[in-house]
């Protein structure tokens, strides 16, 4: 059975939020390891979090995703932000520790002005201070859109961190759909050709996690705007083909489209339908 998920609130509880997924017929997810908006941890609850593993286990799901903070920037200009970004990654990270074996997940940051080669090096930086040789997580780079000066646009700034970073095998990719059709991949008519970019530029076998999500804009546009399946420029179609393509369909693939956790339901029911496995 495909690995389909939904970015859910941990806010009620962990072994809670693993029940809302199997709630909606999901067998990943993704989640925030603190409030997403604000920088302070949650005092992290090991019995929660071995109920949610166990039911994790007993329900045959795959890898989860957790998601750092949108508010994380390592690659700042401001030093302060990037030492936040550090000790909120180095935090959610030692939480992780208690769901080994899955993945964290990060948007790479916008170098504001200072290029993309100090930007990738910042980065690098605080993954090096950050990852231990010991942890049970793989940290993921998400592909951003390319809005303003955000890196992880283009496959090539993605390899130039993961090229400086200490500790390889901490470390993979996350394909988000909207994301790399807004940098200017065409995902939706020529998937083979971007995964045979990916593939060249970085290598398939960092590719550990996607975001599915369809989008509001066309090809190339830098927008990062995520639409409903089926309600963008993707298309089921497209999203189906991507979930389905034989170098992909392993992998978990996770929902960030405007909705709520019924509304992901849904989404899920549709896409399994799709592929015929309901
Ligand atoms: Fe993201
Ligand atoms: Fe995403
Ligand atoms: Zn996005």
């Amino acid at each position: 059975m495909t690995y389909l998920g939904a970015h859910l609130s941990s806010a009620g509880g962990f072994y809670k939020m693993g029940q809302a997924a199997v709630g909606i017929d999901a067998n990943t997810f993704a989640f925030f390891c603190r409030n997403p908006r604000g920088s302070k941890a949650k005092a992290v609850d090991p019995e929660d979090l071995q109920k949610l593993r166990e039911l994790l286990a007993a329900e045959g799901f795959g890898p989860v995703v957790a998601h750092a903070p949108y508010i994380m920037n390592p690659c700042s200009k401001d030093e302060g932000i990037r030492a936040l970004a550090a000790e909120m990654m180095a935090g959610d990270l030692r939480l992780m520790e208690h769901l080994p074996g899955n993945y964290y997940n990060f948007h790479p940051g916008s170098h504001v002005g200072q290029g993309t080669e100090a930007g990738c090096r910042m980065i690098a930086d605080m993954l090096n201070a950050v990852l231990q040789p010991d942890q049970q997580t793989v940290v993921l780079l998400e592909t951003m859109a390319g809005k303003g000066s955000e890196i992880g646009g283009r496959f090539e700034e993605l390899r130039q961190i993961l090229d400086m970073v200490a500790l390889p095998e901490k470390v993979g990719v996350c394909m988000d759909t909207c994301h790399v059709s807004d940098a200017g991949y065409d995902v939706r008519d020529h998937l083979d050709d971007v995964l045979e970019e990916f593939d060249r530029v970085i290598g398939l076998e960092r590719l550990k996690a996607c975001h599915i999500n369809d989008s509001m804009n066309p090809l190339g546009a830098r927008k990062d705007r995520h639409a409903p399946i089926g309600e963008g420029t993707l298309g089921l179609e497209g999203i189906v083909r991507f979930i389905t393509h034989p170098r992909l369909r392993h992998l978990p693939f996770i929902l960030e489209t405007p909705h709520d956790t019924p509304g992901h339901g849904k989404e899920i029911a549709l896409l399994r339908q799709t592929i015929g496995e309901r």
